[in-house]
């Protein structure tokens, strides 16, 4: 399909028409009449308007969701086989407006098309997944002493805020909401202020398919305001949150008040080490993939290359050669490898990184300026950056960057590399290259990180869960670990003879 630029508008509304927030099933405009644009990263238009919402507004959403919840045949209650009913259409829904969806995220986001095509599948496949998993919360018995039956019973734990960031924001809101719905619990989501478009029409499609009221509700805002009225509310069971790793702490710290449980998938400096057997030509596409791929503002993005000292000389000029032939451009194109950072801040936060780095005395190899030809100049695009001679101490090294810039380090022995890939304060994701599988087993089972590959980059799938080691996170999203994440477990134990217990004599 080939696509042009009035495909990119045609999925934009007026960008004078107020966006709304949805709450107990009707969308309602801020009565604090607050409003923020929404910028395309790609030349830094207005692509739209948001309402956002205030403290009492949360409340209003958490008392909605309450609601919901608790009222006789409230969604606890419903049959599990309806709740997985809606989630299908929902589901289907999103099938049906993908394209649209998809070039929405492009436009907001600034990924290419093909990436949110993905994120669409991914998000229509989690309400596939957790419809299936909805009527599957099995209790259990256990082996007691005789005079008692010991069982668990599973419940929904009730009202669950749920935080997102800008890098994945329908994908991310997609897989937390099916799995807390498809539990038995009622939501109320606050998407990054930067990036609000497609939760909007995930929400659309929420209200067409007659959600009950209150079940999902939606409130933009800041995460100072919205997020922090979710975290401090006494009715929201859980946050369920996704985004940097101070933030993580701030809500940890916030939420210890109440002791709110909190789900928490968080940032990384995830390694990618290539030992010297390593398919040569596998092994550089996905160190660029692991580090290039949506302009390396991903969680789990390979940002540190581990290389063995004996390939250097061959990997790192074909690696530096092919990063600089990386297309780079708007996401809509359809020629684009590359797009552009989330915004100008941003941008500047990434380029202050490079700085830095040359400050540290890494060495730069390529890259590390913001591109300011012609249209590009609009727009927050930065070349493919690759530091070498780096030192394990140096902040290019430890900190998440969280753009397009690699840092390689040197290793002699697996013993070394596994020390450097375990030296941040990071657990996020890990990959290894060899040819040597015994060696691959080894080193995987050593590596402290929650999602690991061997000889690829970046797959993952909604069946398999995606949790965080060491300062990457805390529980875990997607699978059936991400469901029971919504699930409280009771314990029911019932006498078999109903009789007094004989411990008071008197
Ligand atoms: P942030 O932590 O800045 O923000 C994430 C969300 O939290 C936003 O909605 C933000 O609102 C909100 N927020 C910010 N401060 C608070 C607060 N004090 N209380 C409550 N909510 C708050 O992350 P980014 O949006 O910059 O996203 C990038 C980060 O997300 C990276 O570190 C990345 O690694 C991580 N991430 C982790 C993933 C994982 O699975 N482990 C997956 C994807 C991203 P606001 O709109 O105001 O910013």
């Amino acid at each position: 399909m080939l696509r042009t630029a009035n495909d990119e508008k045609s999925v934009l509304r007026d960008k004078d028409v107020v966006e709304g927030m949805y709450i107990n099933g009707s969308w309602e405009v801020s009565a604090s009449d607050h409003k923020r644009e929404v910028i395309n990263p790609a030349n830094n238009e207005v692509i739209g308007t948001v309402t956002e919402g205030t403290v009492e507004e949360v409340d209003l959403a958490v008392k909605a969701a309450k609601d919901a919840f608790y009222k006789k045949g409230g969604w606890k209650s419903t049959y599990a086989r309806t709740r997985a009913d809606y989630l299908l259409k929902i589901s289907s829904k999103l099938e049906e407006r993908k394209e649209e969806i998809a070039m929405l995220e492009t436009l907001n986001n600034g990924k290419v098309y093909g990436d949110a095509l993905e994120d669409v599948e991914d998000a229509i496949n989690q309400f596939q997944y957790y419809a299936g998993l909805a009527t599957k919360p099995h209790g259990q018995t256990y082996e007691v002493p005789d005079e008692i039956q010991a069982m668990v019973i599973r419940e929904p734990i009730g009202v669950v805020g749920i935080i997102v960031p800008w890098n994945y924001p329908l994908v991310m809101a997609a897989q937390k909401m099916s799995a807390a719905l498809a539990a038995g619990c009622t939501v109320v989501v606050k998407p990054s202020t930067q990036t609000p478009l497609t939760l909007i029409r995930l929400f659309e499609i929420i209200d067409e398919v007659g959600l009950p009221n209150g079940v999902a509700n939606l409130v933009h805002g800041s995460g100072s305001v919205v997020g922090n009225a979710l975290i401090n509310h006494p009715d929201v069971e859980k946050i369920s949150f996704t985004g940097g790793t101070a933030t993580g702490k701030q809500i940890m710290r916030d939420a210890a008040d109440n002791l709110k449980k909190v789900g928490l998938e968080l940032g990384g400096k995830s390694p990618n080490i290539v030992f010297a057997d390593a398919d040569f030509d596998t092994a550089v596409d996905y160190a660029l993939l692991g580090i290039f791929a949506q302009q390396g503002q991903v969680c789990s993005a390979g940002s540190r290359l581990l290389l063995e000292k004996s390939i250097y000389d061959k990997f790192v000029p074909e690696l530096v050669s092919r990063a600089k032939k990386i297309k780079i451009g708007p996401g809509w194109d359809e020629e684009t490898e590359m797009g552009p950072l989330i915004s100008k801040s941003h941008m500047e936060n990434v380029l202050n990184y490079v700085k830095i780095g040359v400050e540290e005395g890494a060495e730069l190899l390529c890259g590390g300026k913001q591109i300011t030809e012609g249209d590009f100049a609009k727009g927050n695009f930065v070349e493919p950056t690759i530091f070498t001679n780096t030192t394990p101490d140096m902040r290019i090294v430890q900190e998440e960057i969280f753009g397009p810039v690699l840092v390689i380090q040197v290793f002699e022995t697996e013993e070394e590399a596994i020390e450097l890939a375990n030296g941040t304060d990071f657990g996020l994701a890990a990959a290894v290259f060899t040819n040597d599988g015994a060696k691959a087993q080894r080193v995987i089972r050593q590596l402290q990180a929650g999602i690991t590959w061997i000889n690829t980059y970046h797959p993952t799938f909604n069946e398999a869960p995606w949790s965080g080691y060491k300062q990457s996170g805390l529980g875990g999203d997607l699978g059936t670990y991400g469901f029971e994440e919504y699930l409280y477990k009771k314990q029911v134990n019932i006498a078999l003879e109903v009789k007094p217990s004989g411990f008071y004599k008197g």
